[in-house]
Formats: C-alpha cells, structure tokens, sequence
C-alpha cells in the first residue's frame, strides 16, 4: 500500500476547504505531500513562492504535510516521487466535469497512478479560491473562509494590484 499521496492544486491562495481536504487526506494516508503547480496559463495572483508559504502556515500544526512545488505533469510529478495516488477535492456538481476529465486523463497519460475524490465539510463546499478573491476585492469578510494571515495577505495583494 502506498504510504504517501500527493494533493496538487494552485492553492492561490490556500482557504479553509483546502486544509479540510488536507486533514481527511491524512485519515487515510500518513504523510501528505502538497504540490503547488506552477501553472502560470492560470495567472495565479500570488507567486508560487508565496503560496507554498502560506500553506507552510496553516498547515504547520498537522503532522504528516510536506509542502513542495512541481512543473509540468502531475503524473511525472508522481513518479519523480514513486507516489501513484492522487487526491482532488470535489465540491459541487460543478467540479465534477473538468476533475472526471483530469483524472481520466491522468489514468490514460500513467494508469498506475490513482485518483482519489474527497468531499469537504459541507460549509466549505462552495468556498474556491476565485470567489474568495472576489469576495476579498469587494472588502468582505474573509475570517470564515481563510486563516487571518492569508485574508491580510490577499488584501494587500489586491490592493497592489489596483
Ligand atoms: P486547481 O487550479 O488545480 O483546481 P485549486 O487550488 O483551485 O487548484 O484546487 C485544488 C484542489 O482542491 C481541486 O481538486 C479542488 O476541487 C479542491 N478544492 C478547492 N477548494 C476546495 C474546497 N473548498 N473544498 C474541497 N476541495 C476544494
């Protein structure tokens, strides 16, 4: 059985939902690597830099994450790390489309690899990183979504952004 399972994602930036996902995955696994992809088609508002030190943050207190940043394919990824488990979080129906697709394609590019779906705490489930930006540009209060540390960063990156 594998002992590690990688959860990859932008995490731009990490919100409450993300380390929901983070603590049910290491129910299941014992160690946990986080992958920040570098994705820069997806114009992420904090630098990969930035974003593997936030998560560093908020997940310092929970044994078993390592934070790491990767290029290119996660299946390549995967194997660089001899890991075949993947974990993606599913939130509505509305993920559901373009995660099938990812990990269907995934499976065909590396059919030893695994993909793993795990549903949040219901309150999270709505909660994404773009709408949290959104939320952030408009003054709302973050304190329900994301650690105090991330909403400051966020508003301060917004607000160089203008
Ligand atoms: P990506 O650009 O790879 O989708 P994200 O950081 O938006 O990066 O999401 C990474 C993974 O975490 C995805 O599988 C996404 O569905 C999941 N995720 C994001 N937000 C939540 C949330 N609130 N609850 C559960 N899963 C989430």
């Amino acid at each position: 059985m594998c002992k590690r399972a990688i959860y990859p994602g932008s995490f731009d930036p990490v919100t409450y939902g993300h380390i929901d996902l983070i603590k049910r995955a290491l129910e299941i696994f014992p160690e946990l690597i986080v992958a920040v992809a570098h994705n820069p088609q997806k114009k992420p508002l904090f630098s990969v830099k930035e974003r593997i030190g936030m998560l560093k943050r908020a997940t310092s207190d929970i044994k078993g994450v390592m934070v790491d940043d990767f290029n290119g394919l996660v299946v390549d990824y995967g194997h660089k790390k001899k890991i075949n488990v993947i974990i993606r979080g599913l939130r509505m129906l509305s993920d559901f489309e373009y995660e099938f697709q990812m990990a269907l394609t995934n499976r065909k590019l590396s059919p030893d690899i695994e993909t793993i779906f795990l549903m949040p705490q219901e309150s999270y489930s709505y909660l994404s990183s773009k709408l949290l930006k959104e939320a952030a540009s408009l003054g709302a209060d973050l304190s329900a979504f994301v650690p105090d540390f991330v909403g400051k960063a966020l508003k301060k990156k917004l607000s160089e952004a203008k």
